[in-house]
């Protein structure tokens, strides 16, 4: 396509920083090579892709179809009557992540039947817009009577809840990637006059609110580089500026973005607005904004990054934990963060040329990230927890569907981090096998990568200048092959034995020289020219600094750029909780084909430790253990999974002695039947908050009289009761019941017991309740859930 390409480099961020902050510079000094000229042809993207393409995206638009996010628009059009709605008012950016994604795919692969299918959603969409430019079909729709969350006149709750403009920037960025794949204006056409209205009514002295939920000014950024209009790097920027100090940490609004030093808030929020901070730097030179994107990048990768790349530790305010806050069972860890922070890092490289960023972009990318979908391309992840007993499955969509989207969106614009260029200088980020064709200052070359990474170490990068060329050639050389999983002491390898990172040119081991995490290579380049890189591609075991108490006395296994995880389907009674590896246990790694669409496994000896009955010893047993990459994992249906191994026996689960109450068939009042397991799973939890370990509860439910019951596997004398509630106020919307009592089981009649302790209701302990013994086959518990709240139960036990 004849595309307008980005303003042409003038001055380098460098020397304009010198000058004046907001000395006006074209734009990062190292650009990306689009996409566009990188075609990957590997074992292991390009599958991806090509499942995206061909599952993923005809999936979602017809998932986008059936739960009417599609007839949102066209009721706004008034071509469908009725003011029904879907839930969330950020519904329409589903439509909008989606023709990005399918907009990256044709530009890949052509798909006419496709093409015109977008075609008639973006008349849609266009049909949905009032006439000053405004789009945002909940109020079109019912201006009458806005959704809660919308409040009764344009962006009045713009801040908090409505997402009006976290919907434009998501249509911006669709409209700019429709228009470089098609050359098409007609989302673009509907996106800039949209962006007009915006320019129109905020700004200094318009209206000075900023976005509640950030990725505006990312769009808006994109829409400037393809329209050259300053007005809108300008809002942009204003929408950063305006933020803070008088709002909520929630979305990052307590602080001026130029005094925030600290990774804080909800992670998805966050990580838009440090790219968009990036982006804003990049354009106008503003000192400040690295400064502060700077310190926050060095919080995050020492204190708040999981081993998979993941960010957001915490499900309540889907936020940034503390400092070392990196549970395991309950991190949170969103697709959509994860997303963010693959955009993220990627400035930062391009900001900084370091390759230390895209050390922490391809570990978010080959784990966190793609963890977010089934091998299949239907089922998907929200959360990516790193442990798991059964509770987590990925599903076919969720009701707030951002990380459906973002990811059929985000997988095919992966071939535009392999490369980069600065000038004279060619960046090689990522390995996999592709062709590209790169235009560099002194002149054209196609570069051929031929490699079976992530499994192999070893690259052949072929260069083919269409002339004699001289320029640099900067290979990264990965932090994981140099003792250094990720920049800092958050994590480090078990092992600290430097293994060589060996370079050939044309066959002959050369020295280089690094710079910022590359070798360099300048010279004169032939047709031909064959580099060979070969990595050190070894088993090795990560231990995370002790201050993340997740993850004392335990380690995880990396291989390159893969983490890996151990789940129940590969491993003895499909359990992995009870299991202990040494730390000296030699692990070798052997690649199955018919395993998972294929994958590099590990072997290693360990041990399973079980309990038993009437003593404090563990039954312990060597057994073969098997790992597979994270990202494969849940691909099997529910099951067991641990990212960190036990290496001491204090770190293991052990299996449980069986109980009265882990033999029993629970029923209760709630329907949802998936949680019935959680009361009698034996996992003890750390106070009644604790949402680390599965817990059943009646949320949203309140004020109602509700049961749950145990029929035993036999008859039993019983005269104990213990139950440890599940209250996550004040927060959360469950508390501990009003009320309760016991019944059991005597001729099919329910008799309460006769209790000779009282029924205490507590909070952070167990509650025991003694009673006269009674033989019987089953017990009930009647409780009434408070006025407002509901109630969970962690524990049932029965003696
Ligand atoms: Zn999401």
């Amino acid at each position: 396509m004849n595309l307008k390409r980005y303003i042409a480099v003038a001055l380098p961020v460098s020397m304009a920083l010198c000058n004046n902050a907001f000395a006006q510079v074209s734009d990062y000094q190292i650009q990306p090579v689009s996409f566009t000229s990188v075609h990957v042809d590997d074992n292991f993207w390009a599958p991806k892709m090509e499942v995206n393409a061909d599952v993923t995206i005809p999936y979602i638009l017809e998932q986008c179809r059936k739960n009417g996010r599609i007839d949102n628009f066209l009721r706004a059009a008034h071509v469908k009557a009725g003011d029904q709605m879907t839930e969330f008012p950020f519904d329409d950016t589903d439509l909008y992540k989606v023709i990005e994604g399918a907009s990256y795919a044709m530009q890949e692969k052509p798909n006419p039947k496709l093409d015109k299918y977008v075609d008639s959603l973006i008349t849609i969409i266009g049909a949905a817009q009032e006439k000053d430019g405004y789009l945002y079909t909940f109020r079109t729709v019912n201006s009458s009577k806005p959704h809660p969350w919308i409040g009764d006149k344009r962006w009045v709750n713009e801040e908090v809840l409505s997402h009006e403009l976290y919907n434009c920037g998501h249509l911006y960025e669709a409209a700019v990637a429709h228009y470089q794949s098609t050359g098409k204006k007609t989302l673009l056409n509907i996106a800039t006059k949209n962006a007009d209205l915006l320019v129109k009514v905020f700004g200094p002295g318009k209206l000075e609110a900023y976005p509640g939920h950030q990725i505006v000014e990312i769009g808006l950024v994109k829409l400037y580089r393809v329209t050259g209009n300053k007005q809108y790097l300008d809002l942009a920027k204003f929408f950063l500026d305006v933020r803070g100090p008088k709002g909520d940490a929630y979305n990052q609004a307590d602080k001026k973005v130029v005094d925030q030093d600290e990774a804080e808030g909800h992670a998805v929020r966050a990580a838009y607005m440090y790219t968009g901070m990036a982006d804003v730097a990049a354009l106008t030179g503003d000192e400040k904004y690295l400064g502060a994107i700077d310190k926050i990048w060095d919080n995050v990768v020492t204190k708040k990054l999981y081993i998979t790349g993941g960010i957001g530790a915490t499900g309540n305010g889907e936020a940034f934990g503390d400092n070392y806050q990196l549970p395991n069972m309950s991190a949170y860890a969103e697709t959509c963060a994860a997303i963010g922070n693959v955009y993220w890092n990627n400035r930062m490289f391009l900001l900084h040329g370091d390759s230390k960023y895209i050390d922490v972009l391809e570990r978010t990318l080959y784990n966190g990230l793609l963890s977010g979908v089934s091998l299949s391309g239907d089922k998907f992840f929200y959360p990516n927890p790193l442990a798991s007993i059964f509770q987590h499955q990925r599903s076919a969509w969720f009701s707030c569907a951002c990380c459906i989207t973002n990811m059929t969106r985000f997988l095919p614009s992966v071939p535009g981090y392999v490369y980069a260029k600065d000038k004279n200088n060619l960046y090689v980020n990522l390995f996999m096998s592709s062709s590209s064709d790169i235009s560099l200052a002194s002149g054209k070359v196609n570069i051929v990568q031929s490699t079976d990474y992530p499994w192999q170490g070893k690259i052949d990068l072929t260069i083919n200048p269409e002339r004699k060329l001289d320029f640099t050639l900067r290979v990264r050389i990965p932090g994981w092959a140099q003792q250094m999983p990720v920049p800092g002491d958050l994590y480090t390898f078990d092992n600290k034995q430097l293994l060589p990172v060996v370079l050939y040119i044309n066959d002959k081991p050369v020295s280089y020289t690094t710079e910022k995490g590359y070798a360099v290579i300048k010279r004169d380049w032939k047709k031909g020219d064959k580099v060979t890189l070969q990595l050190p591609m070894q088993t090795e075991k990560v231990l995370a600094n002790a201050q993340v108490k997740a993850d004392v006395n335990r380690f995880a296994f990396e291989r390159g750029p893969i983490v890996y995880c151990l789940e129940g389907p590969d491993n003895r009674d499909s359990l992995v909780q009870n299991i202990m590896i040494d730390k000296s246990a030699p692990a070798s790694s052997n690649y199955y084909a018919g395993l998972l669409n294929g994958v590099e496994v590990i072997d290693v000896k360990g041990i399973s430790a079980k309990r038993q009955l009437n003593s404090d010893a563990l039954i312990q047993t060597e057994q073969e253990v098997k790992a597979i990459p994270y990202y494969a994992w849940a691909n099997r249906g529910p099951s067991e999974m641990t990212v960190w191994i036990p290496y001491e026996a204090s770190a293991t689960s052990p299996k449980p002695a069986p109980t009265i109450a882990s033999l029993s068939k629970v029923t209760s009042s709630l329907a949802n039947k998936r949680m019935y397991a959680a009361i009698k799973d034996q996992y003890e939890p750390a106070d009644s908050k604790d949402t680390n370990y599965p817990y059943m509860h009646w949320w949203p439910k309140n004020n109602s009289s509700e049961f749950v019951q145990y029929d035993f596997d036999k008859e039993y004398t019983i005269s104990q009761s213990k139950v440890y509630w599940f209250d996550d106020g004040p927060w959360g919307g469950c508390r501990i019941p009003a009320d309760y009592k016991l019944y059991y089981k005597k001729d099919d009649q329910w008799v309460e017991v006769k209790n000779t302790t009282p029924y205490a209701i507590s909070k952070d302990e167990y509650n025991v309740v003694n009673f006269e013994p009674v033989k019987t086959t089953a017990l009930k518990m009647v409780l009434q859930l408070p006025k407002d709240n509901s109630t969970g139960i962690h524990e049932w036990v029965v003696k």
